[in-house]
């Protein structure tokens, strides 16, 4: 009953749009406080980062 479902355990994420030049040539960044229910990226293009909700 403990089936490791492949749909769940996707090692490629979406590529999300920087918010200030629309660019998607962004990076996951890790936020090391507990509980945190966004997700912080980092835009290699204009070298900013940047919050995404959701
Ligand atoms: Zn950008």
């Amino acid at each position: 009953m403990s089936d490791p479902d492949p749909s769940t355990t996707t090692s490629q994420e979406d590529p999300v749009a920087c918010p200030y030049c629309g660019s998607t040539n962004t990076e996951r960044d890790h936020p090391k406080g507990p509980g945190l229910c966004r997700s912080m990226h980092f835009c290699r293009n204009c070298e900013q980062p940047f919050e995404q909700f959701g």
